[in-house]
């Protein structure tokens, strides 16, 4: 595409968003690949690159496999996320929200660097949950992943759950990251909550998912069908780019602030 096609895009997707009164941004790691977090399914993505760590994803492997549980572990304890900040694209849709337009953040990451940009904790829909708790896969006792990272530190490869029951004997369940694994059902409240926001926001921004990850992607078509404009902003095609009236295929770190008013395209 010439430069001046590129420009005149953003200009149109900047006249939508400032017409807009009530947007619903849908994150996906796209947004997060600049702060140092690779994505899964991009060109240099966690899956295309190593097959296997879909693997680690998957909750009946995860439950089933104590080896699949230690590897995921070990590679807990190296993930850039820990140490990750926001970057512009975060800090555009935090922009947004000052501005009063911003109604929800829908997201599917789970690196919380939403939040940490400042976006009010209570507009963000985290639908695959956070990988900074963990929770135990029998008594349901949930604690900061930190805490249970101390004990792999020290040798600990599959560490099990030491809540105490009512006769004070430890629990031994399996631990798991408070995420949605695949296998796994989302929180019924998070989805809903989620459709409620799209089936009622004027403008829809997806932006860094592949759009292939569902029920998350199927917020595209309920708000397009809602009425709402659907404006896509990712690197790579997206089954939902047909649906769209408008898509953006530009590095989101760039493009974000620019169609929020933050910079030039
Ligand atoms: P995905 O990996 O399927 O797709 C990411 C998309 O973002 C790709 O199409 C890629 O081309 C695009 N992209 C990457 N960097 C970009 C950039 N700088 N500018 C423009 N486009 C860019 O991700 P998904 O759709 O979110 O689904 C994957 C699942 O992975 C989700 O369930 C999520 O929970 C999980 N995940 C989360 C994180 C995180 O929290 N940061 C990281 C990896 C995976």
């Amino acid at each position: 595409m010439a430069a001046n096609d590129a420009g005149r895009e953003v200009h149109e997707v900047r006249s939508l968003v400032e017409g807009a009164r009530r947007v619903v941004a849908l994150t996906g790691a796209g947004i997060s690949t600049d702060s140092g977090i690779p994505d899964f399914r991009g060109p240099q993505g966690v899956w295309t690159r190593d097959p296997e760590a879909e693997r680690r994803s998957n909750l009946r492997q995860y439950l089933n496999d104590p080896e699949v549980r230690r590897q995921a572990w070990r590679s807990r304890l190296s993930s850039p996320a820990w140490n990750a900040l926001p970057n512009a694209g975060h800090r555009a849709l935090v922009a947004l929200e000052r501005r009063g337009q911003l109604d929800t953040v829908v997201t599917q990451n789970i690196d919380e660097l939403h939040q940490r940009a400042g976006n009010d904790p209570a507009r963000v829909v985290e639908l695959h949950g956070t990988m900074f708790s963990v929770v135990c896969w029998s008594c349901g006792a949930r604690q900061a992943t930190e805490d249970v990272l101390v004990r792999v530190r020290a040798g600990e490869e599959d560490p099990a759950c030491t809540a105490r029951g009512p006769a004070g004997q430890p629990c031994g369940g399996i631990l798991k990251s408070a995420t949605v694994s695949f296998g796994e059902d989302l929180a019924p409240g998070d989805i809903e909550r989620a459709r409620t926001a799209v089936v009622s926001c004027d403008l829809l921004l997806a932006v860094g998912s592949s759009l292939t990850v569902y029920p998350a992607a199927g917020l595209v078509p309920l708000a397009s069908r809602a009425g709402a404009t659907v404006v896509i902003i990712n690197a790579e095609p997206t089954p939902y780019d047909e649906v769209a009236d408008a898509v953006l295929r530009r590095p989101i770190s760039e493009v974000l602030p620019a169609v929020v008013g933050l910079a030039s395209g």
